[in-house]
């Protein structure tokens, strides 16, 4: 369902209105993290002022530690959902347990499946069910293969709109904090009609990566970017030193300008 032998033409997905697809560059960005009110509303402003036309945000966080801060739940969907109506950004946020999907997406326009849920098949047929877009990220240990028969699970279910999103794959490499794959932006849009998207925060894991990164998916032919922003990263309760400031982000939306028209 997802590969391109049967569906040659490449596919674009709206979320709420939102094209991500073919010749335009979607900017996705915001908190990492729901945190408060301020600092989800503060992103959000930062986020469309440089040209983004979503708003990520994660209400319930995947984390290493089960000592991390895992996010607010559903308060943090209700944080969102009041700056949406703000702001007008529709939301991409993460559901990290089958049993939450209908609650999640009785707030969310998109619902994103994390690294770490990449094969949770029992989770990826429940999205597949709930009839909203998708974004999956790719496994950090999966093949491409693996990532895209993650997405037929979904597909399965009936439900098309799938993004796929690169966010880095473990390698031996430790100084970034995983290694984004820039080949498999072309060959996934080769192998499946579906739209890819790269994700240069949690990739890199480093602030000043993150342009660069950015350049470089734009560069290989990345439908969009997903971006971790924070008004205070010193004070972020969630991958702080990843995310971007308002500076960071006027440069990073100069820089996609210059190779495709942002969406
Ligand atoms: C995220 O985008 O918030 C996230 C946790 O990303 P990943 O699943 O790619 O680590």
């Amino acid at each position: 369902l997802v590969s391109r032998e049967n569906h040659p033409e490449r596919s674009t997905v709206r979320v709420a209105g939102v094209p991500i697809g073919p010749d335009t560059v979607t900017l996705i960005a915001g908190p990492c993290a729901v945190e408060t009110p301020e600092q989800t509303l503060e992103a959000a402003l930062m986020a469309r002022a440089a040209g983004a036309t979503l708003l990520r945000g994660g209400a319930y966080k995947p984390r290493t530690s089960p000592y991390a801060f895992q996010g607010l739940g559903e308060a943090g969907l209700r944080i969102l959902a009041d700056v949406r109506a703000e702001t007008g950004l529709p939301i991409v946020t993460e559901v990290v347990d089958a049993h939450d999907v209908e609650l999640v997406a009785s707030y969310a326009d998109m619902l994103q499946v994390g690294t770490r849920n990449a094969q949770n098949f029992t989770l990826l047929q429940a999205v597949g069910a709930a009839g909203m877009p998708v974004m999956l990220k790719r496994g950090m240990n999966a093949t491409i293969e693996e990532w895209l028969m993650a997405a037929e699970y979904i597909a399965q279910r009936g439900n098309l709109d799938i993004v796929l999103c690169e966010r880095g794959i473990r390698t031996f490499e430790t100084a970034t904090r995983n290694t984004l794959d820039v080949s498999a932006v072309p060959m996934a849009q080769r192998l499946s009609h579906l739209p890819v998207i790269v994700d240069p925060s949690h990739s890199g894991g480093r602030r000043d990566l993150v342009l660069p990164l950015t350049r470089a998916a734009i560069a290989v032919g990345a439908d969009g970017v997903i971006i971790d922003v924070h008004p205070h990263p010193e004070q972020a309760l969630c991958d702080g030193p990843q995310a971007l400031i308002r500076d960071d982000l006027d440069e990073l939306s100069r820089a996609i300008r210059a190779f495709a028209p942002l969406m």
